[in-house]
């Protein structure tokens, strides 16, 4: 890891330089609350005084909500790959959704090659940068509140400069294409450190997880439990689709109406509808609401810890934020905890 600085007056030119000669996408402010990643097509649209957006940025990217994956012939059998890919510059994503674009990473690159994601990671040039979190973020409970890895860049506010972590050659070539950096000293460390330390405190949400995992089992057979935290959901999958670490999809057909040709798609799928448990005869596996929340939960405070050694939820807080019911893993964390004592 290289560390350099880029002083505030130069970051229009920087960023300009980088717009000017790549595919940028970045937060941009789109209505008077909300804020997306969308492609940049001049320096004055970038708002990094964003603290929320709907999407997780990477994700839109990386795993679109639908794609090809392949295109086919029946009259002569013919299958062609659909990798729709071209190098771009995510701009501005913070740790949170970055480390959840590392879980990705892992998803779609472990037990099976995931083309379609791998091509498009593969030409992603990352630049990340420390934002606001919102009140209902609680990212530093889950280990997520600082970048480790996943990005090319990463830069953080200290005053009058941003200090920049340089993690891969492709960085520092934009950097020594586009900016005027210079070498890191003693008192930008110490501006970056104590950054860091105040950072913390930035974090108001909480969710106790230390060792959540190890007795969550014990929780399983509580249906008074689950039925009571899943009683107000609508089963609408809002918090699926919000989430920077859910990866389930749906593979169909669109056949042309010429029968002869037709493209192979997947769309996300969310485990809290309740068709996605639905299997031939009519039999599915997770009919309650109760089955749903439990399941989703166990996908992201269980599952990865004994796969990865890692929790499945970064605390971005998205799904609370997009739930109509008010439904808040944060508050189900402590009510699972109070009840079984973990
Ligand atoms: S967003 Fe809320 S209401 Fe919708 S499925 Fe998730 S928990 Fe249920
Ligand atoms: S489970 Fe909720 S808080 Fe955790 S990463 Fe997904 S959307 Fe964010």
């Amino acid at each position: 890891m290289l560390y350099k600085v880029l002083d505030k007056d130069n970051y229009k030119d920087f960023l300009s330089g980088l717009i000017q000669n790549y595919n940028v996408t970045g937060p941009k402010k789109i209505n008077n609350v909300l804020h997306d990643f969308v492609p940049i097509k001049n320096f004055e649209e970038i708002d990094l005084g964003y603290v929320k957006t709907t999407l997780p940025p990477a994700k839109k990217l990386l795993f679109p909500s639908k794609e090809g994956l392949v295109s086919y012939t029946t009259d002569i059998i013919n299958v062609e790959p659909l990798n729709e890919s071209e190098e771009k510059i995510l701009f501005g994503i913070n740790a949170w959704d970055l480390n959840g674009m590392n879980f990705l990473d892992r998803i779609f690159t472990t037990d099976f090659i995931d083309d379609n994601y791998v091509e498009k990671r593969d030409k992603l040039i990352v630049i990340g940068m420390d934002t606001t979190p919102s009140e209902i973020n609680f990212a530093a409970e889950m280990g997520a509140e600082c970048a480790k890895s996943g990005f090319d860049l990463f830069m953080t506010d200290i005053g009058n400069k941003y200090f920049i972590r340089v993690a891969t050659p492709k960085g520092m070539e934009l950097l020594s294409k586009f900016a005027k950096i210079s070498e890191a000293l003693t008192a930008d460390f110490n501006a970056y450190d104590k950054f860091k330390e105040s950072y913390l405190g930035m974090f108001k949400a909480s969710a106790d997880v230390r060792n959540f995992h190890e007795n969550f089992e014990v929780s399983y057979g509580k249906n008074e439990l689950w039925d009571r935290l899943s009683k107000n959901c609508f089963s609408c999958g809002s918090c699926n689709l919000v989430c920077p670490t859910c990866f389930c999809f749906n593979v169909k057909d669109d056949m042309k109406i010429d029968l002869k040709t037709g493209i192979k798609s997947r769309e996300w799928d969310s485990c809290m509808i309740p068709d996605y448990g639905l299997v031939a005869g009519n039999h599915n596996f997770r009919p309650t609401k109760a089955n749903r929340l439990k399941q989703r939960y166990r996908c992201k405070l269980k599952t990865f810890i004994d796969k990865f050694g890692a929790y499945s939820c970064v605390g971005c807080g998205r799904c609370a934020e997009a739930c109509l019911a008010k439904i808040n893993i944060c508050e189900d964390i402590s009510a699972i905890k109070e009840e079984v004592s973990l």
